[in-house]
Order: C-alpha cells, then sequence, then structure tokens
C-alpha cells in the first residue's frame, strides 16, 4: 500500500483521540542546537475552536487490533480499511512534515497488535528513532497500552514528551459493558507506573521522563452515565495519578455500531460543559458535590456550570471586592482567573468601581448582579425572579463563549 494512503487511513482514524494538546512541553536539547525541531524559541500551539491543538501529525501505527471495543471504529469486527506503518514511515513522515514546517510534533496512538508489549515496542521505536537517529527535538507524545509492561512504560516516557493512557470510560461498570477485554485494573497501574516515574524526576533539574506529564481521554455519551460519575472519575484521576489533564470526547457513532449504543452524536455543548467543570475543579476550587449531586446529576445545558451555582447561591452575594479573598472572588460568574488577577493588583490602589472593571477588560453584565460596587445595584438585581434569564448568554454567545472558556479556564 502506497504510504500516502496509509497517512489518510490512519489520521482518519486517530482523529476520534481528543487528548493531544500540546501544552505543557519543554524543548529538548538537540545536538547542540542544531538538531530537527530545536524549541529554544518555544512551541507554538494552534487550536481549533473548541480547544484542541492541531499542529501535530495525528496518526495510528495500526488501526488493525486484537481488541473489540464496541464504541470504537477500529475494533476487531468493524469492517474498516486497515493500513500499519512501519515505524521507519513514521519517522520520515514526522521528519519531513516536520522540515515543511506543517507540524510542530508528533501524537502516536495504535490499536493493539498481537499484544501490549509488542505495540509499545514499535511506537517506542519510532519516538527512540526520532529523537537518537534523528536529533528531533519536536513534540511526541506516546499512547501507552494498558496491560503493557512497566519496563514500555518506561521506554515510553524516556523519549516522549507526554504519554497517556486512555481511561476510555467513566465507570467501570461502563468498561465492562462495552470493552470488556479492557481492564480497568490495567489501565490504573499503567497510570500508577507513569506517576511513579514522574515522582523520581520530580527533583531534577533535567526532567528524563515525559517532561510535560501524563494525560487521559474519556469517551462521554456512548451510555446514560452521568456527568456526575464523569467528573467523579476525573477528580479522582487528577487526585491519585496527578494528570495533567483529562480530555471529555463525546462519542461518535460509528458505522455498523452495536445496538448496545446511542444513535446520535450526544450534545458538543456537554463536552464543553465538562471542560468547564474541569477548570471549575482544577483552578476555581469547586468540588464535585457542589457541581452535581444525586438530585442534579448532568450539568446544566443553558449555563456554564459557575453561574448555575451561583444562582443557586444567591444568598452568598454580593461579594465587595475590595475585601472578598481571592477564592470567593473566583466564585463570581464572570471573573476568571485573570480577572480575579488584574482586581487584586488594582485595588491596591483604589476603590473600584463598575468602569474600572471594564478598564480591566472583565465584562460587567455578567458580574454586576454579584459585587458590591457603586452603581452596581447588585441586592436589586439578586432578588430579581428574572435573574436568571437576565445573565444567561444569548444561545449563540453562549456556544462561542463555552468553546472559549474550554479552551482557556476563563468563567
Ligand atoms: S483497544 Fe483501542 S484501538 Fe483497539 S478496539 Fe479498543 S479502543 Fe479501539
Amino acid at each position: 500500500m502506497k504510504l500516502h494512503r496509509k497517512l489518510t487511513i490512519l489520521a482518519d482514524a486517530a482523529k476520534y483521540d481528543a487528548s493531544c494538546a500540546s501544552s505543557g512541553a519543554k524543548g529538548r536539547a538537540t545536538q547542540g542546537g542544531r538538531g530537527l525541531g530545536n524549541t529554544s524559541n518555544g512551541i507554538c500551539h494552534s487550536y481549533t475552536p473548541d480547544g484542541r491543538c492541531v499542529s501535530l501529525l495525528k496518526i495510528l501505527l495500526t488501526n488493525y487490533c486484537v481488541f473489540d471495543c464496541l464504541y470504537c471504529v477500529n475494533r476487531t469486527s468493524s469492517d474498516v480499511p486497515r493500513a500499519r506503518f512501519t515505524p521507519a514511515e513514521v519517522v520520515h513522515l514526522t521528519v519531513e512534515m516536520y522540515r515543511r514546517n506543517y507540524i510542530e510534533g508528533l501524537f502516536l496512538s495504535s490499536g493493539v497488535l498481537k499484544s501490549p508489549d509488542h505495540t509499545m515496542a514499535e511506537m517506542v521505536e519510532v519516538a527512540r528513532t526520532l529523537r537518537q537517529e534523528r536529533g528531533f527535538g519536536g513534540y511526541i507524545h506516546l499512547k501507552t497500552v494498558a496491560g503493557a509492561s512497566d519496563e514500555a512504560i518506561a521506554e515510553a516516557g524516556r523519549w516522549a514528551d507526554r504519554i497517556s493512557c486512555n481511561v476510555e470510560l467513566p465507570t467501570r461498570r461502563d468498561l465492562a459493558k462495552l470493552a470488556p477485554e479492557k481492564r480497568a485494573t490495567e489501565i490504573d497501574r499503567a497510570m500508577q507506573v507513569t506517576k511513579a516515574r514522574i515522582d523520581e524526576d520530580r527533583d531534577r533539574r533535567s526532567k528524563r521522563f515525559a517532561p510535560a506529564g501524563q494525560s487521559t481521554q474519556m469517551i462521554v455519551g456512548a451510555t446514560p452515565t452521568p456527568d456526575r460519575d464523569v467528573l467523579e472519575t476525573a477528580d479522582a484521576l487528577y487526585t491519585r495519578h496527578r494528570l495533567r489533564r483529562v480530555y471529555y470526547s463525546a462519542y461518535s457513532p460509528t458505522p455498523h455500531a452495536d445496538g448496545a449504543l446511542p444513535v446520535a452524536r450526544p450534545s458538543l455543548i456537554r463536552e464543553h460543559r465538562l471542560y468547564q467543570a474541569d477548570w471549575l475543579l482544577r483552578f476555581y476550587g469547586f468540588a464535585v458535590d457542589e457541581l452535581v449531586d444525586a438530585s442534579r446529576p448532568n450539568l446544566p445545558d443553558d449555563m456554564d456550570p459557575k453561574l448555575a451555582w451561583a444562582l443557586r447561591h444567591r444568598a452568598l452575594f454580593p461579594i465587595d471586592p475590595m475585601r472578598a479573598d481571592r477564592e470567593q472572588l473566583l466564585r463570581v460568574p464572570g471573573l476568571g482567573t485573570r480577572g480575579v488577577d488584574a482586581i487584586l493588583a488594582a485595588r491596591k490602589h483604589r476603590r473600584l468601581t463598575l468602569d474600572d472593571l471594564r478598564r480591566l477588560r472583565i465584562s460587567t453584565r455578567k458580574v454586576r448582579p454579584f459585587l458590591d460596587l457603586p452603581g452596581s445595584d447588585a441586592a436589586r438585581w439578586l432578588d430579581r425572579m428574572d435573574l436568571r434569564a437576565r445573565v444567561k448568554p444569548p444561545e449563540q454567545l453562549e456556544l462561542f463563549g463555552a468553546r472559549a472558556s474550554a479552551r482557556d479556564g476563563q468563567l
């Protein structure tokens, strides 16, 4: 099969994996600064509107797979065209595309060939050759295959900037139903081994193992599992394995899919809401049960989760931006981390007004009911029965805003 045809098949097969953002990568030393991909000038990233990085060559080594995960287009029973790169072909493509400035790095995943270790050996061969023989200093993200040995994971992290093992689905129950050959314990073990290796490196100035950390991807909407379980799993992964990111990927129906799967793709807004909730957990001090609980197991569709929380807790507002601490300010709808830092700096010099917030590029339409500022009339706003309708952005604007906040985390 011609290389171009393989590329068409294996790039298409890789598009379902969302976990390819290259944030957090530092450049590698590359043969005295003369090697390929020397990133001393910094890696620049390009993101699609929904926050996905598009500057990597994102391919599978092969879409042959011995597993039969029902949600996956590459499952062994799927009737799709198959292809397989040799490690040398992936190296060639990466180097040539990098030289032409098409890409800044490589995101390499794979179906499972023969065994997890066999597959990992081929992927590691790509990364090792790029680094050792071609002097490649660009970004490399390798997927690890659950069930691979500790040694195989250690080798992957030696050459890659980031490694990731997909948790696949929100709960063990979902995994048993849709991917019975996959073991949650093996996925957990791969993450545990990765974390232990990263920890060993923590005090070294020059990181040797996966310096951009580990991430994972979770498919949502393939089962009726609610957002509450999704976020509890993500929160546990952040805590237990210190993942850099959990990527949420709305299930994409595949041709001739099993009857256990939904026929329609879940709304993209659900994916965006999960990203917003994820930012709130990691950077805004929220706990999962403040956003979703047994009586409200799913995030609202029609507004971001921070605004929904604030509307349920009106009694805590308005707050005085001159006295509130950082944690309180971070809970104000419309104040992202950048806006909060700007307020904390500006209030050292003067009593803030609505005009000052506008000058700090903070949208007063959303924050006005929640901040006690001269002229904000916040108490009257908070008493209004129609506050929800007044602060909720129009649908189009909301979709745009949700996408932007999924990317930069400003909520
Ligand atoms: S192991 Fe991966 S590639 Fe293979 S069927 Fe399952 S999800 Fe798809």
